[in-house]
């Protein structure tokens, strides 16, 4: 059976999906019972993806909006 502090430090192998097969059954079986690590993974998977996410999809509308604007005003402040 898993510790938190296992936990821990398999984390982000969990999340890159390192781990075997029987690993990541403990793993979850570790979350299904554990209420804090089941937040932390949240948390943890949360930061990743969102992370991960900023340099390649930038191409959405509001993004882009978002962008054009800011380029506008730099523009208009620049002259
Ligand atoms: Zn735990």
């Amino acid at each position: 059976m898993l510790k938190c502090r296992d936990i821990e430090s398999m984390a982000s192998e969990y999340l890159d999906k390192n781990l075997s097969l029987r690993q990541r059954m403990a793993f979850k079986m570790h979350l299904f019972l554990c209420h804090n690590c089941r937040n932390y993974i949240r948390q943890l998977r949360t930061t990743i993806e969102s992370i991960r996410l900023m340099p390649q999809k930038q191409p959405i509308v509001i993004d882009q909006h978002v962008k054009n604007l800011a380029q506008q005003l730099k523009d208009s402040t620049q002259k």
